[in-house]
């Protein structure tokens, strides 16, 4: 009942009063204002891996690690910006404050990239946590819903957890390529759709698209393109 209450009270917010930026505050009308806008690091600008978007900055390995560790059977990983302190910083909002709608203002970009891309349908990955699928409030689902406003492509949810695992974000390098290991199921016993679209906030090893690729493959998806709104860069340290 209490998040009900909050959720409204959010939602009252939100219709009575301007948008305020979510990194400095400043009430332009903004969920993020332009100043705080430009100081993201877009995917795009920089030198990164041509499957798996891994950033390399300028230090351009001559294969890409997270590529040769995990050989991913999906066809290749679409992200916007790299978690780097400042990304992190913008996920955290997005959530655990319950800032959902800044995914928003990143939309125009978001169907730019994927115009370029032949899919059918979008697939959100299941939530780590359930305290927020209780909520309502799952990060992956929002950015998957502003990918099928977009671009005109229904969301089929066709991944669920089959055990409960820690977030990836809490772990270290190696436990997260172990960690998403049959912790997912599909929920039908046969894909019809050709053409598939996984969603996650942010991607990290890409252990957990690589797991949720290969089993729509299994069950019969034709091909699997991922979407990342922020992925992590090759560590520089
Ligand atoms: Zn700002
Ligand atoms: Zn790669």
């Amino acid at each position: 009942m209490k998040s009900i209450l909050y959720t409204l009270k959010e939602t009252l917010l939100e219709i009575f009063l301007p948008p305020i930026c979510v990194i400095c505050e400043s009430k332009e009308g903004k969920m993020l204002c332009e100043t705080c806008f430009g100081k993201i690091k877009f995917v795009d600008e920089l030198q990164k891996c041509p499957k798996c978007s891994l950033v390399f900055y300028d230090r351009v390995p001559q294969k890409c690690p997270d590529c040769e560790r995990l050989s991913p059977k999906f066809s290749k990983l679409i992200s916007i910006f790299v978690y780097d302190e400042y990304g992190e910083k913008l996920i955290r909002k997005i959530k655990f404050e319950n800032k959902l709608k800044v995914v928003e203002e990143f939309s125009n970009i978001i169907r730019s990239k994927l115009e370029k891309i032949e899919f059918d349908i979008v697939v959100p990955i299941p939530s780590y946590t359930r305290k927020w699928i209780k909520k309502g409030y799952i990060p992956s689902l929002k950015i998957a819903r502003v990918i099928s406003e977009n671009l005109k492509k229904p969301i089929v949810p066709l991944i669920r957890k089959s055990k409960d695992i820690p977030s990836q974000l809490e772990l270290s390098s190696e436990e997260r390529l172990k960690n998403p290991k049959n912790a997912f199921e599909v929920t039908v016993r046969k894909i019809n759709y050709r053409r598939i679209l996984l969603v996650d906030d942010v991607a990290t090893t890409t252990a957990t698209l690589c797991e949720c690729t290969r089993i729509l493959l299994e069950k019969g998806a034709d091909e699997v393109f991922c979407f990342s709104l922020a992925r992590t860069p090759l560590k520089t340290f």
